[in-house]
């Protein structure tokens, strides 16, 4: 097993771009660490009712609450697979305890998308609540208005997907998930794809680059 990690601000495109990369090719395991979390909120369990109300507010929920979730991913994934880690690490604490942890980190992968755009994406953003497939309303629309094209599941609207929260998760992804761009450049194995370039594009970018 080895470890690609995306980075990128919310909104990016990380989920879609490793959603559908998973889906295409077996070898590639999509890993969310906000899709552990929302499951975690979703089955009640002590760790997502602790995390709640900092998703909620679009703030970093605790280093290790989210740090043994991902152990446990790590440790269950075995065999000739690469794992596109997607939302973790966040910050340098959480970079330090993947180090730690020893997992094979061959490539982090920068999703390059400026802020206004963003803004914009966040807002036409639809998610399938059961199978976790994404979708825009615009760039990229299910084929019936509002529901999956996977599992035929009606699309929600994420909770912190509300303006007034996405300024906050752009402030704390400037500020706390940034440094990481140097971080994961100084040893040299940072990749930079373009990220408005449409899905398509994007993926074959990605996958060039690992
Ligand atoms: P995402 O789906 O990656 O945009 O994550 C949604 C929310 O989950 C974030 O705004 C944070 O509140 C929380 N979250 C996801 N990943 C992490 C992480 N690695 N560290 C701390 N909080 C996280």
């Amino acid at each position: 097993m080895n470890i690609v990690i995306l980075l990128g601000a919310p909104g990016s495109g990380k989920g879609t771009v490793a959603g559908r990369l998973a889906a295409e090719h077996s070898n590639l395991k999509h890993v969310s660490s906000g899709d552990l979390l929302r499951g975690a909120v979703a089955k009640g369990t002590a760790a997502g009712k602790e995390a709640g109300a900092y998703m909620e507010a679009g703030k970093l929920v605790p280093d290790a609450l989210i740090a043994t979730m991902i152990k446990d991913v790590v440790a269950e994934t075995t065999g000739d697979v690469t794992m596109l880690l997607d939302g973790f690490p966040r910050n340098l604490a959480q970079a330090k305890i993947l180090d730690e942890m020893g997992a094979p980190v061959t490539h982090a992968v920068l999703i390059d998308v400026p802020d206004d755009i963003i803004q914009d994406r966040i807002a036409g953003r639809r998610t399938c609540p059961k199978c976790k497939a994404g979708y825009h309303v615009k760039n990229l629309p299910p084929k019936v208005d509002g529901i999956c094209d996977v599992c035929g599941t009606a699309l929600t609207i994420r909770k912190d997907d509300n303006p007034d929260t996405v300024k906050d998760r752009l402030v704390v992804y400037h500020q706390q998930t940034e440094p990481l761009i140097a971080y994961y450049r100084d040893k040299g194995i940072l990749r930079t794809v373009d990220g408005t370039t449409g899905v398509d594009n994007v993926a074959t970018a990605f996958l060039e680059a690992i």
